[in-house]
């Protein structure tokens, strides 16, 4: 893989950041996408502009404001809260979201050239997203190569690991302090180490302080 090129699903969050230094270890060249839905926080798309320009990785965002339309919920909309009930998933929720980021990535590398597309999807820390297990993935690589007689091939690299250990990934990609304090994962839009209190913001500190906890006991 170390002479073609990937192109990875980029939001700027750990995951997805995390995604990129793998992508760029495994191979030669790497461009990014991410996709613009009209996001509670424009300085997500920011801030994956700031770190592909800082890893020197040519970055595509995609116009998909489309969305907001089809699924006005409390990621695209200010006056929606973001909840979970127990056992059911999240008001964030875009039914088939990732299927149309796939696909539009699909149809991205195609014309750029890369046949490698890098997803941070996962299915430990499962929030109930159908279209991000691993099942829905390998069924859409065989859809869109159908779709465009390619030979594409997906790449989940965090698909079984849970956030402890994806901290340990990024680190051994030496890139545990720039995941910590360079990427946006908060859903109350605040970089780094976040609000604190979110959902998302428990779940990465969480998995931190465990990784940290870990490498600490093992020196
Ligand atoms: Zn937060």
């Amino acid at each position: 893989m170390k002479n073609e090129k990937a192109l990875v699903v980029f939001s700027g969050g750990q995951d997805s950041t995390t995604c990129l230094f793998w992508a760029m270890e495994q191979f030669k060249e790497v461009e990014a996408v991410t996709f613009n839905y009209n996001q509670r926080h424009k300085l997500e798309i920011e801030i994956a502009e700031k770190i592909a320009a800082e890893q020197r990785i040519r970055h595509h965002v995609l116009d998909m404001s489309l969305l907001n339309q089809l699924a006005p919920n409390a990621l695209t909309r200010e006056d929606i809260a973001i909840e979970q009930e127990e056992g059911s998933l999240p008001s964030t929720f875009v039914p088939g979201r990732n299927l149309l980021f796939l696909s539009f990535a699909s149809v991205l590398a195609n014309q750029t050239g890369a046949r490698h597309i890098v997803t941070g999807v996962c299915e430990t820390d499962f929030s109930g997203y159908p279209d991000c297990r691993d099942q829905f993935i390998k069924s859409c690589n065989v859809t869109v190569n159908l779709a465009m007689d390619e030979q594409l091939v997906f790449h989940t690299p965090l698909m079984w690991l849970d956030k402890e250990e994806t901290w340990g990934l990024a680190d051994s990609l030496g890139a545990l302090d720039y995941v910590r304090h360079k990427t946006l994962t908060c859903y109350n839009g605040i970089p780094a180490d976040g609000c604190g209190d979110c959902p998302a913001c428990v779940l990465r500190k969480k998995g931190l302080d465990a990784y940290l906890a870990r490498k600490e006991a093992a020196k």
